[in-house]
C-alpha cells in the first residue's frame, strides 16, 4: 500500500502514483487491504437449516402471511410534502415513531394536565424498555433494506442508527448498478450481483409505491471508454469473458451517439446495456419510509453500544437510550460493523474503512445522458441535474476529509473522457468509508459461536446493488431459517476457519 490520494476508475484502484500528501495511503490494484488472503472459502453453504434453527424465528411465517394479506391491501398514503420534500424523520420528534399508529401525542389543555402526566410515564418506560424480534444495527441502505423486508413479512423490526439514516456511506454512493461495469472477472460476487441486478426493476417498483418516493431508477447502460492501447486491451478482454458467461455487452463504433460529451481520443468503448443506476439518496430515504409504513421502527441518533448474549444466545441490544430486548440481532453497521461490542467470544466481521471521494458538478446534462467510466474514474448524472464524478479507493481510516489532490485526479479523469465537464459548475465535494472485506466479498448470514447474531456487512463498492439480494436472504434466513439465494462464498465463517489453520 502506497500514500497517496489517487483517482480511480472502477477497476484501477492505484492505477495512478501521484502523492497528494492527502494523509491517506491510496490501495494498489489487486490489494485486498489489511490481512489479505487470496481467494476466499468460495463454495460454503451459507445458512442451512440446521445451523439456523435458533436464528429462525417461530411464528413469523404465520404473522408473514397475514402481513402479506394486509400488503395487499395496502395503498401508499397521501403525501402531505411531495415526494421531493419526504423524508426519513418527518414528523419524528421523538426517536422512533411506529409508522401506522403515529406519534403519540399529549393533550395541549391546561386542566388536563394529569392525564398528560399519566400518559408520560409509560412514554418514559417505553423509551427505556422496548422489545423486538429482530433488531437491526444500522440505518444504511442495507440495514434499512433489511428492515423493510422484515416487516414485510410480518416480523416485529427495530431498525437502530447512531446518526441518521443513509449518513455514511450509502449517501457518498454513485448509484450504479452495475456488477458488469465493476467486475474484473467472474465469480461469486458477480453471480451475486447479477442475481441482485434482476431484482432492481420490480424491487424499485414496489418501493416507489410503498414510500411515494421516486428512487429516479433509469436503464440505459453504461458506456465503458479506453482511452490508452493498455486500457482497450483490457476492455476487449472484459469484453470476451463476458459474452463468453452470457452477459450482454456491446462493442460502440460511435460512442458519442450515445455521449455527446465524449472525448475523439477513444481508443475502443463497450456500452453495458443491463447496467443501471439508482438516486441512492432517494432510495435509502424510500426504504426507511417503507419500513416505518410497513410496521418497523427507525430509532435515529441512537448508538448501540454492546449486542447482549447468555448461554449462547443473543437476548438484544443496550443502546444509548436504553436497551432492547431482542431473539435476532443484525450487525449492518457499515464500516463500524466489527467495532461493535459484540458478546464475549464472538469473532467481529473483519470489515474495514475504504474512502472514496466525489466531486458534484452541474450543468451540460444533456452532453453526458448517461454514466460514462474509464480505468480512471466515471461521471454519473441525475436526474435533478447533478453530475457525480468519483472517486478513489484510500485507506484512511474513519476520516472523511476530502483532499484537493484527490479531487484534482477526480476531475482529471473526467475531463479526459468528457472535456466539456471542465466548463461545468463545481457545486460541492464529500466522501464516504466503503465498508470493505479482506477478500471484497460481502459477509452475509449467521455469525459463528452465537445463536441469533447475523452479519449483513462489508459491502465495499457494491451495497447499493447488493441491497435487494442481501435483504431477501437476511429475511429467509430469520423467518426460514435458510435461503436458496446464491450466497456461496459470503458466509461469516470463511474467515473464522482461515484464521484457525
Ligand atoms: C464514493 C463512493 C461511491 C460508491 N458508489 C457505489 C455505487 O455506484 N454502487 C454501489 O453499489 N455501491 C457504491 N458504493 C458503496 C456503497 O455506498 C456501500 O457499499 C453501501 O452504502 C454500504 O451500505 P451499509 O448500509 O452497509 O453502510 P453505511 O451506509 O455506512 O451504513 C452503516 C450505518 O451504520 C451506522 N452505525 C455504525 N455503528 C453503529 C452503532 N454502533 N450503532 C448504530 N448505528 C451504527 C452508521 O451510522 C451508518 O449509518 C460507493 C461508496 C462510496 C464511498
Amino acid at each position: 500500500m502506497r500514500r497517496g490520494g489517487g483517482c480511480c476508475g472502477p477497476d484501477a484502484a492505484g492505477a495512478l502514483a501521484s502523492d497528494h500528501r492527502g494523509g491517506a495511503r491510496r490501495m494498489p490494484a489487486g490489494s485486498h487491504g489489511r490481512g489479505a488472503a487470496s481467494g476466499g472459502a468460495g463454495g460454503e453453504r451459507a445458512g442451512t437449516a440446521g445451523a439456523l434453527a435458533a436464528t429462525a424465528l417461530p411464528g413469523a411465517r404465520s404473522r408473514a402471511r397475514r402481513r402479506g394479506a394486509a400488503l395487499r391491501r395496502h395503498r401508499p398514503r397521501a403525501r402531505r410534502r411531495g415526494p421531493n420534500r419526504a423524508r426519513a424523520g418527518d414528523g419524528a420528534r421523538a426517536r422512533a415513531v411506529r409508522v401506522g399508529r403515529g406519534p403519540r401525542r399529549l393533550p395541549r389543555r391546561a386542566d388536563d394536565r394529569d392525564h398528560a402526566a399519566r400518559l408520560r410515564a409509560p412514554l418514559r418506560a417505553a423509551a427505556m424498555k422496548r422489545t423486538a424480534d429482530v433488531v437491526v444495527v444500522g440505518g444504511g441502505v442495507i440495514g434499512c433494506a433489511i428492515a423493510r423486508e422484515l416487516a414485510r413479512r410480518g416480523v416485529r423490526t427495530i431498525v437502530v442508527e447512531r446518526g441518521e439514516v443513509g449518513g455514511e456511506a450509502t449517501r457518498a454512493a454513485a448509484g450504479m448498478v452495475a456488477p458488469q461495469a465493476e467486475s474484473t472477472g467472474p465469480g461469486p460476487l458477480l453471480r451475486l450481483g447479477i442475481a441482485s441486478r434482476a431484482r432492481y426493476a420490480e424491487w424499485t417498483e414496489s418501493l416507489g409505491a410503498e414510500s411515494g418516493i421516486d428512487v429516479e431508477y433509469r436503464t440505459d447502460g453504461i458506456v465503458y471508454v479506453a482511452l490508452t492501447a493498455a486500457d482497450a486491451r483490457v476492455l476487449a478482454a472484459r469484453a470476451r469473458w463476458q459474452r463468453a458467461a452470457g452477459l450482454r455487452v456491446e462493442r460502440l463504433r460511435d460512442a458519442r451517439r450515445l455521449v455527446r460529451a465524449l472525448t475523439r481520443r477513444v481508443r475502443m468503448a463497450l456500452h453495458f446495456p443491463d447496467d443501471h443506476r439508482v438516486n441512492n439518496e432517494r432510495l435509502v430515504t424510500a426504504l426507511a419510509v417503507a419500513a416505518r409504513r410497513a410496521g418497523a421502527e427507525v430509532m435515529e441518533r441512537t448508538p448501540v453500544t454492546a449486542v447482549r448474549a447468555r448461554r449462547g444466545k443473543v437476548e438484544g441490544v443496550d443502546t444509548g437510550a436504553g436497551s432492547i430486548d431482542a431473539p435476532v440481532v443484525v450487525d449492518a453497521a457499515g464500516a463500524w460493523a466489527g467495532a461493535l461490542g459484540l458478546p464475549p467470544g464472538v469473532s467481529p466481521p473483519p470489515v474495514f474503512p475504504v474512502r472514496g471521494q466525489i466531486i458534484v458538478l452541474r450543468g451540460g446534462l444533456d452532453a453526458i445522458p448517461r454514466p460514462l467510466y474509464s480505468r480512471r474514474g466515471y461521471v454519473v448524472p441525475r436526474v435533478d441535474g447533478r453530475v457525480l464524478a468519483g472517486s478513489t479507493l484510500e485507506d484512511a481510516g474513519y476520516e472523511k476529509r476530502v483532499t484537493a489532490g484527490a479531487a484534482a485526479d477526480i476531475l482529471a479523469a473526467a475531463c479526459a473522457m468528457a472535456p466539456a465537464v471542465g466548463g461545468m459548475t463545481l457545486e460541492t465535494a464529500y466522501a464516504g468509508l466503503r465498508p470493505a472485506t479482506p477478500d471484497h466479498r460481502p459477509i452475509i448470514g449467521p455469525a459463528p459461536g452465537v445463536a441469533g447474531l447475523l452479519y449483513a456487512t462489508g459491502h465495499y463498492r457494491s451495497g447499493i446493488l447488493l441491497a435487494p439480494i442481501t435483504a431477501q436472504a437476511i429475511a429467509d434466513l430469520v423467518v426460514d431459517g435458510r435461503t436458496a439465494l446464491p450466497l456461496a462464498g459470503m458466509s461469516p465463517g470463511r474467515f473464522v476457519r482461515r484464521r484457525r489453520r
